[in-house]
């Protein structure tokens, strides 16, 4: 697509005034927000106003005269509607990989000897988490093609596995693979677990404000996210954790903190677990990052994500149109069967990458030879991924990339 080609996009585009709601730094065009979401001009001044009034004069009283103790729930309350979930079943707290030890947990349920089922590609610390709660609880993980796991071929893997009168069985998946961009059939998967009772869990990462999530219709039972990528809440931002209506009542966690206990400020010296949702918190929550991430969610006010996905869709047809040479596409072509990032193959996709960060377009690297770029149309304009688009086959085609400088790995990739 030509330069005027797409500015002509975006003169038609109905969410260009979002990018308005940013704060980008020039001469850059950021790819990136799939691993980091950039900074929100509301985020910004409400951290500055909760540093110096909230904290900086209100001290401790600010915990009631600017509600900091339910800020959780209401946080949690302003991301349901983006994933379909109705008011009081998301909780913002912790990490994504702290919320789902909680909710697998919650969803084995108290006794030893359950089975999870994973991917055998899921992102590592949803990996990690699951083999760490298996060990302690004496469950059993199994990872592999989810497909084939749910097609029976388990039960000859596992004896009797599957059989649920027997143990609880969780099926764990991440709805967008962070290496690839494909997206799992939720619908189907979901119904298939629950078809050989089992309980699903579902990480949507890659999912939450990236696209319409519907954890309603695809009837997940639990559900996390992360706060820092789509949803833009800042580098270490709270995550979030669903849990279906069905299983809100006498909902249980092992990480039983004081803050998910029914009355905190008893100072009881025995637990007793929160009504609802409440009963995945477990200490105090970081009011800093969460009122970052409480108000980086303005930017998605009156905002419909199925104009976003086809936004992303359309920067995705530019961005892939006309690959280089020696670049392979990995991302599944058909839009059903993807997120909204591009990952691309390439045998020294380190370099090219550093070369393209030095030109100023930003995306990241994963191993072993991918270059992934989040298309994120709250801010991004069709004339940056045009122009991206170009710099990368100039980067190609003059192997810019060759250079010492651009093969030396930093700790952080
Ligand atoms: C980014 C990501 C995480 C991050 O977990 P943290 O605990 O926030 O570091 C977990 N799972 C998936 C699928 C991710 O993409």
């Amino acid at each position: 697509m030509t330069l005027d080609e797409a500015e002509a996009r975006d003169r038609a585009d109905p969410l260009a005034p979002l990018r308005d709601r940013f704060s980008l730094p020039g001469g850059i065009i950021y790819l990136d927000g799939n691993s980091l979401g950039p900074l929100t001009k509301s985020a910004l001044s409400r951290v500055r106003s909760v540093v110096a009034e909230e904290w900086g004069r209100g001290l401790i009283t600010s915990w009631n005269t600017h509600d900091w103790i339910d800020l959780p729930r209401r946080v949690g309350d302003k991301i349901a509607p983006l994933i379909g979930a109705p008011s009081g079943t998301v909780i913002v707290a912790d990490s994504t990989s702290i919320n789902l030890f909680k909710v697998l947990a919650a969803a084995l349920g108290p006794g030893p000897g359950g089975l999870i089922l994973t991917e055998r590609d899921n992102f590592p610390t949803d990996l990690y988490v699951a083999e760490g709660l298996a060990h302690l609880g004496q469950h059993e993980l199994v990872s592999g093609d989810l497909h084939e796991l749910l097609s029976g071929s388990v039960r000859q893997m596992s004896g009797s596995a599957m059989d649920v009168s027997r143990r609880p069985v969780v099926v764990l998946v991440t709805e967008v693979n962070y290496r690839t961009g494909a997206r799992h059939d939720m619908v189907d998967l979901v119904r298939r677990a629950h078809a050989v009772g089992a309980l699903a869990v579902t990480d949507l990462c890659h999912s939450a404000g990236a696209f319409p999530v519907d954890v309603t219709a695809t009837g997940t039972d639990f559900a996390v996210g992360c706060g820092y990528k789509y949803l833009n809440g800042g580098p270490g931002a709270p995550a979030f954790a669903y849990v279906a209506p069905r299983h809100l009542q006498g909902l249980r966690q092992p990480l039983t903190g004081w803050m998910g206990h029914a009355q905190p400020f008893d100072f009881a010296p025995d637990y007793r677990p929160a009504g609802g949702i409440d009963a995945l918190r477990v200490g105090t929550p970081p009011i800093l990052s969460m009122s970052a991430l409480d108000a980086a969610l303005e930017a998605f006010t009156g905002v419909d994500l199925a104009q976003v996905r086809s936004k992303a869709d359309a920067l995705f047809d530019i961005f892939v149109h006309d690959l280089p040479d020696g670049v392979e596409l990995l991302t599944p072509a058909d839009p059903k069967d993807r997120g909204t990032q591009v990952s691309l193959r390439h045998p020294e996709a380190y370099a090219v990458m550093q070369a393209l960060i030095a030109r100023g377009v930003i995306g990241d690297f994963r191993q072993p030879d991918i270059m992934r770029f989040g298309l994120t149309p709250l801010y991004l304009r069709f004339v940056d991924v045009a122009k991206a688009s170009g710099i990368l086959r100039e980067v190609i085609e003059t192997r810019a990339w060759d250079r010492a400088e651009f093969k030396t790995r930093a700790k952080v990739v």
